[in-house]
């Protein structure tokens, strides 16, 4: 075995992926157009694989206070947040997510991955415990790594297997960081975070939630899951990304706890990388007022949802657990899921295709996610589209 002999498996992976046609990893865009829709392959194309719940990238209010910045104040500031990467803005979007979530203290990070990276591995250290969600995402887990903690997985969203874990640590369930997500990401399930908040209450462990897939999508004022279920005042700290509702790149963890401010001092992710650029923290704020100032985009959003849920199920197909912007479908095997992702892409419809070990089981899945920039018509040509999927497979005789 050499050095790199371990590529010789990836390479056979996108060689029998390629036989099908266009590698279906890292699809480009040639043109984007809309929230909604792009050139893919040289066909207009309806994107329904984004992330971009709100349809929010191009909201002229956030391109224009990012125009203005990359004019005001340049390109990027060359530098990390500890040392000559904290601009004025930067404290100003920190201001601003403290008082959108009603916390004391809030943390601007370059990225999602980085923020729930760093807070994981600053918050718990080698005496510690981090109790997290078996589907739990990599930024989790490489925080997990990074932390030297001991780490223990409950079952997916399981409170009862919570429990018994936190209960058989004793003592240390003090020293414990219980993790969750408000809304997991490849099936669209919901945590049951008051069981969670229930027990990590009981057990006196602390919570790290993060509502990544949640912000702005959850809660009248779109702070997420635990404002929707009305639990902000018990969790400790909520991570989250600019780069899914709010449009842009970027990440933050808010909490009352005054020790988030020292995390500045501990959290690698923080402290070695450069700080996000001026343009992108302008259109953040941007976005951020948005959220708040437009609610219908959240009921717009909730209605698409619903709309392709029922009618993917209508159709016959076998979804993610419940209804909302991301919804899963499942498919046994993978050169059928490869091969209907490419019978998609040829109606000019984009989703995204998940293989395992990426999927959260043994199936396939091609995850679809709504935008309230989606039209009711997008929403009923990308139904109609899997629906043909299923009418080929009847018509050949085959069974589903
Ligand atoms: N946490 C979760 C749950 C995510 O799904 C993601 C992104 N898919 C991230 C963190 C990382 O966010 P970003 O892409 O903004 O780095």
């Amino acid at each position: 075995m050499s050095l790199l002999d371990k590529f010789s498996a990836f390479a056979r992976l996108r060689d029998e992926l390629l036989q099908h046609g266009t590698l279906p990893f890292g699809v480009v865009t040639e043109r984007i157009l809309s929230p909604t829709e792009g050139i893919v392959q040289g066909r207009r194309t309806i994107l329904a694989g984004t992330n971009n719940y709100l349809g929010l990238t191009f909201a002229p209010e956030c391109i224009e206070a990012g125009r203005n910045a990359l004019t005001e104040e340049g390109t990027g500031t060359t530098g990390s947040r500890m040392a000559n990467g904290t601009y004025a803005a930067h404290a100003a979007l920190e201001k601003d997510l403290a008082e959108f979530f009603g916390r004391e203290y809030a943390l601007v990070f370059t990225t999602g991955f980085l923020a729930t990276m760093g807070m994981v591995s600053s918050l718990a250290g080698r005496e510690d415990v981090l109790l997290i969600d078996a589907d739990s995402h990599a930024s989790i887990y490489d925080g997990c790594r990074l932390s030297g903690a001991e780490v223990i997985r409950f079952r997916h969203n399981d409170p009862a297997d919570l429990e018994k874990r936190l209960r058989r640590l004793g003592d240390r369930s003090r020293n414990t960081l219980v993790v969750a997500e408000g809304l997991y990401s490849m099936l669209g399930d919901q945590s049951p975070l008051a069981d969670i908040v229930a027990i990590k209450d009981e057990y006196g462990a602390c919570l790290l939630l993060d509502e990544a897939h949640s912000m702005g999508v959850f809660g009248n004022g779109g702070r997420g899951l635990a404002e929707a279920l009305d639990l902000e005042d018990r969790i400790d700290f909520v991570v989250g990304t600019f780069s899914k509702s709010l449009g842009s790149i970027g990440g933050f963890c808010v909490s009352n706890l005054p020790e988030l401010e020292l995390v500045r001092m501990t959290a690698r992710s923080y402290i070695f990388t450069a700080s996000p650029t001026p343009s992108v923290v302008a259109s953040t704020r941007a976005a951020l007022g948005l959220i708040r100032q437009r609610p219908e985009l959240r009921d717009k959003l909730w209605d698409n949802s619903r709309r392709l849920y029922d009618g993917l199920t209508r159709a016959g197909f076998r979804l993610g657990p419940q209804p909302g912007p991301v919804v899963a479908v499942f498919v046994d095997d993978t050169t059928k899921a490869v091969s209907w992702w490419h019978q998609l892409l040829d109606e000019g419809i984009y989703v995204n295709l998940v293989i395992p070990p990426a999927t959260p089981s043994t199936s396939c899945l091609l995850r679809c996610s709504m935008s309230a920039a989606h039209t009711t018509e997008q929403v009923d040509r990308i139904i109609g589209a899997f629906a043909s999927l299923l009418s080929e497979r009847r018509a050949a005789g085959t069974a589903v």
